[in-house]
């Protein structure tokens, strides 16, 4: 509905590793070949568990953003922008919390969760109760229609369209909703009139949700309607209300299997990561120093890389000729454990070799990535901007 827009965030809260690479970056690079893509450095969520310590919070943002463009996220292709400068992000989060039900958010299953794992920090906030209504604020401001989400993500989407659909229900009932909405019907020429009128009845009468799509899609590709018009024609589509705020769909993304060097997911809180960006010296180190099978003590002790947090590595890097060759040599001690490593060092050397290029580009002159984020967020915020411009006027605060 609407643009078919993606929206994803990142926290900046330290170097992206390459467990975001895999389990986020990749994806992004997918997806901005396929989708207008709006990705932003979510810096106020960061505020929300580092507001004692907000000083590590700007160098985070450029460090990610060159991350970013080292992984290949391509800014002709997609709009970069900071959170923050775009603030009718905050506005809309604003006006959203009028209606949003307190229960809405202290049922959302990484709430508690997060206060239980973050026992250092104090999180009994208002800011920090708020962050999945902030989350839905920075997806409905651009009507996105994908959230691509991990499965731990699924019901901040799940909220966010419960959000919507009660601001819809709230602010989208219009005085001569009805005559308006036949009006736009006329707009759309008289054959896909008809054909929008047929597939209405098909779905309000028979339950058709074939037919709700088709007719989602025809509205999709209609140029004839203002914007006003082609939300009174989804509206009256399902009901006698207009759709301010669509409704968004989750994305979901294959979970990441990337391990660290301990064997444990790759994660910053468990100290075993490999920074994008890492230079090739620590990287070798890294893989040459990790943990092996545990039984495997002497050379000539045959292994078996299922007990082998380098075989997990192996899985994530090399090809069926290289899993063989371990899969054999290991289990009859015919190779030693620095050799198994290595076709996993250069492996990773491979990956980082062009996006240390290409982030170069961003160290040697900072201004490039300056003004990438200037035209990104000014771009957002004409977005944001249209928005807010008829959440206003829905919710009665138009003054001009
Ligand atoms: S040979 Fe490879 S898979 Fe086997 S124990 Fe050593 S590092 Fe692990």
């Amino acid at each position: 509905m609407f643009a078919e827009r993606v929206l994803s965030g990142m926290r900046p809260t330290g170097s992206l590793h390459l467990g975001h690479y895999h389990g986020v970056l990749k994806n992004w690079v997918r997806l901005q070949a396929e989708y207008p893509c709006f990705f932003f450095v979510a810096d106020w969520h960061a505020l929300t568990t580092h507001y004692e310590t907000p000083d590590v919070i700007e160098q985070s943002v450029w460090d990610m953003v060159v991350d970013w463009l080292a992984a290949g996220v391509d800014p002709n292709q997609s709009t970069l922008f900071i959170q923050s400068k775009v603030p009718e992000h905050a506005e809309l989060f604003l006006l959203l919390s009028m209606g949003t039900p307190l229960g809405w958010l202290e049922r959302v299953p990484t709430y508690k969760d997060q206060i239980e794992k973050l026992k250092e920090k104090d999180l009994q906030t208002y800011g920090f109760l708020g962050y999945p209504l902030l989350q839905a604020a920075d997806i409905l401001i651009y009507r996105a229609q994908f959230v691509p989400v991990g499965e731990d993500q699924v019901p901040h989407v799940e909220m966010t369209r419960e959000v919507a659909r009660r601001f819809n229900y709230l602010y989208g009932r219009e005085p001569g909703f009805e005559e308006k909405a036949l009006e736009a019907v006329k707009k759309l020429g008289s054959k896909r009139a008809k054909m929008y009128a047929e597939l209405r009845v098909a779905y309000q009468e028979r339950g058709d949700d074939e037919a709700l799509e088709q007719a989602k899609a025809l509205l999709q590709e209609a140029q004839s309607l203002s914007m006003g018009d082609r939300e009174r024609l989804f509206g009256f589509l399902e009901g006698a209300r207009k759709i301010i705020l669509p409704e968004p769909q989750a994305l979901l993304t294959s979970a990441s299997r990337m391990p660290g060097i301990d064997g444990q997911k790759m994660s910053k809180s468990y100290g075993n990561t490999i920074s994008i960006r890492e230079t090739p010296e620590e990287v070798t180190r890294s893989i040459r120093t990790m943990p092996t099978d545990p039984a495997r003590v002497r050379r000539t002790d045959p292994g078996d890389p299922a007990r082998c947090p380098v075989w997990q590595l192996h899985a994530v890097y090399s090809s069926e000729e290289t899993k063989q060759w371990v899969e054999k040599e290991c289990k009859s001690a015919g190779i030693g454990c620095l050799e198994c490593k290595q076709p996993v060092i250069d492996a990773i050397l491979l990956e980082q070799q062009p996006m240390f290029e290409r982030a170069q580009m961003y160290l040697d002159d900072p201004s490039l990535l300056r003004s990438i984020i200037a035209d990104g967020s000014d771009k957002a915020r004409k977005v944001a901007q249209e928005t807010m411009r008829e959440v206003r006027e829905a919710m009665g605060l138009a003054y001009d």
